[in-house]
């Protein structure tokens, strides 16, 4: 572990140091970032975080091409071309970004080489190309034409094999390197994971336990704490033998969740549970909301957030936990009246933060939710991959990664 530790660290200083003059630079970058039906992006944070890899190698006279995916067409489906964020990524960057309406063939080593010293061209979404997600050695070989050098920035997508994230790097033997979004992703849950300072909390929270097992298992080796929240909750409840009326619940994990008890105790790390939680009589805004303790929910009703008890407990922890860990919301916070609790246990984060402690959002919905509530400055790093960071979490080897070193 600390010999592949030494060789990434390797590498990122290889690029800070590498001159890459009149050089032709290959950068994967993740630009699958949301739009709205006009195709705006409603979210910059994957470009904006890639800013700084960019900047280092047109700074230095290279010539950057940025490869990326979009979404998953069928094909060339137009919806899906990277053409509708040019603009953004030019306003992002701050400099003039030239298109490509292909990434492989012709069209683009021509467009590639008419590139002059310090400029960037945005080609053409890879997965036009059905050989992409196969992982396809021939296109990996054609994309790798667009370059002298590889740089890997994408953590998004760190976890697939894929042509334009991993394949491609067989072709640069020395001459890959790792972008800086995709090092601080890695610094930032290694920071948790390898040599976080105690204590450590991990709340884990989202709607089913069965998508965050290995998760869990993984962590309980490393964490002091580990604080349940959302929709997985009422697993564990029901394990107990407690009433949890229409709450969410995978019956096939309850067992699972007794195992995770047992290997919590055996491991010392404590574990919580809300003990009151805010019930619904439906899934909706407009729901009658009542407390009630988390072991005696009523029939017609479901357990939709964490209650103010809870979260006090909730509190008291992430107020003496020194790395903090946030994977899942603990209630539905997309609807108004269950959103208190992922709000309140947010603002907790935030304010442990600003007291020295380190604090990792990742996984989709958390990442949402600390956007809806205006506290991502806050927290100290947001990861820009939700699945890579769940296999990261896991203990799992990504392949993007593993390709670079
Ligand atoms: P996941 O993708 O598994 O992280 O789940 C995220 C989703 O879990 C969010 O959309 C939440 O609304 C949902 N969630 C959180 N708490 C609950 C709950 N108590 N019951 C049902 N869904 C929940």
């Amino acid at each position: 572990m600390t010999k592949n530790k030494s060789i990434f660290k390797l590498i990122m200083e290889n690029f800070l140091q590498q001159n890459f003059k009149n050089k032709r630079v290959i950068v994967r970058v993740d630009f699958n970032v949301p739009l709205d039906n006009d195709f705006k992006i409603t979210d910059f944070t994957r470009i904006e975080f890639s800013k700084k890899t960019i900047e280092e190698i047109i700074n230095r006279g290279g010539k950057c091409v940025l490869l990326s995916h979009m979404g998953r067409p069928n094909g060339r489906e137009l919806k899906y071309s990277l053409s509708h964020i040019l603009n953004s990524v030019e306003e992002i960057l701050g400099v003039p970004v030239k298109f490509c309406n292909d990434c492989i063939g012709n069209e683009a080593i021509e467009a590639v080489d008419s590139l002059k010293e310090g400029e960037v061209i945005l080609m053409e979404n890879v997965r036009f190309y059905p050989e992409e997600t196969k992982g396809d050695i021939d296109f990996a070989r054609q994309l790798s034409k667009l370059g002298d050098y590889f740089v890997n920035d994408a953590f998004g997508s760190a976890h697939r094999a894929h042509s334009s994230t991993t394949i491609i790097a067989d072709f640069f033997k020395e001459r890959k390197f790792v972008g800086t979004l995709l090092d601080k992703e890695i610094k930032s849950i290694d920071r948790v994971l390898k040599n976080g300072k105690k204590p450590i909390t991990a709340i884990i929270g989202g709607a089913k336990i069965s998508s965050k097992i290995t998760v869990i298992e993984n962590l309980l080796d490393r964490i002091d704490y580990l604080i349940i929240g959302g929709g997985m909750v009422y697993t564990f409840i029901k394990a107990e033998g407690g009433e949890i009326g229409d709450s969410i619940c995978e019956d096939d994990f309850c067992e699972y969740s007794k195992k995770i008890n047992e290997l919590a105790q055996q491991k010392g790390v404590k574990l919580l549970l809300p003990e009151d939680v805010v019930i619904g009589n439906e899934f909706s805004e407009k729901a009658k909301i009542n407390l009630s303790s988390v072991y005696k929910i009523p029939p017609g009703w479901q357990g939709l957030d964490a209650g103010p008890d809870s979260i006090k407990t909730f509190a008291q922890i992430i107020q003496k936990s020194n790395t903090i860990l946030w994977n899942g919301p603990i209630g539905v916070f997309e609807l108004e009246p269950f959103s208190n609790g992922t709000k309140k246990l947010g603002e907790e984060i935030v304010k442990r933060t600003k007291k020295g402690a380190f604090s990792l959002v990742g996984g989709g919905d958390s990442v949402s939710a600390v956007k809806k509530f205006g506290i991502s400055n806050g927290i100290s790093y947001i990861s820009t991959g939700g699945g890579a960071m769940l296999e990261y979490l896991e203990g799992k080897k990504l392949p993007g990664i593993v390709a670079l070193t």
